[in-house]
């Protein structure tokens, strides 16, 4: 029987005492499985506090969260701003980026591969993974000609998929978490890959 997971979600500024407390209260609670963000320091370390206190209780581990921007460096924008969106005929930093130019695809693959590869490591099958649009600006994208043609909700579905696609080749068996936010009838002119679990 498959077992239902009950998920704490932990904030990578969370202090290494406040986790601690935290998984305790939510065993407690019936929870089951901990969520990281993608570039928590716990897929870093090869033994922490936290690691003993998630084996020692058996809870599942997971991976992702509001961790979409991850995928392409700020610090890319000097140089390369055009794999950014476009707001109002210019390329912005924050929030989002440009979908359709494959030099951004590129390299939210190869950010993917980075952080997967690394997270996977530390998590059992069946192995899930969450990467969610930025919190409150989840229509916050890119208004370049080419990504016109697709609205918020497909551009953040092309990324996903791309990240989806990378996730296949490590773990065929392994899901990616994404958030329908597009209440349009039509939107489906990018289809969410197989190895998607839509919430919301
Ligand atoms: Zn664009």
């Amino acid at each position: 029987m498959k077992q239902e997971r009950k998920r704490l979600f932990i904030d990578i500024k969370t202090s290494a005492r406040e986790r601690e407390k935290l998984i305790n209260l939510a065993v407690e609670n019936g929870c089951n499985t901990v969520v990281f963000s993608l570039k928590d320091p716990f897929f870093k370390s090869k033994s922490s506090k936290c690691l003993k206190l998630t084996k020692r209780y058996a809870l599942n581990i997971e991976a992702g969260g509001r961790d979409l921007p991850l995928l392409l460096p700020k610090r890319l924008f000097l140089f390369q701003p055009g794999l950014f969106r476009m707001e109002h005929g210019r390329r912005k930093m924050d929030r989002h980026f440009c979908p359709t130019n494959p030099k951004t695809i590129s390299i939210i693959a190869q950010r993917a591969h980075f952080f997967i590869s690394r997270a996977m490591e530390k998590m059992d099958a069946p192995r899930i993974f969450h990467l969610l649009p930025e919190e409150g600006h989840e229509n916050t994208w890119c208004q370049c000609p080419a990504c016109r043609a697709f609205r918020p909700a497909e551009q953040y579905l092309i990324a996903v998929n791309t990240a989806a696609d990378v996730l296949a080749q490590f773990d065929s068996g392994a899901q990616l978490v994404y958030i329908d936010f597009d209440r349009e009838p039509d939107a489906a002119r990018v289809k969410p890959r197989d190895n998607l679990l839509v919430i919301g």
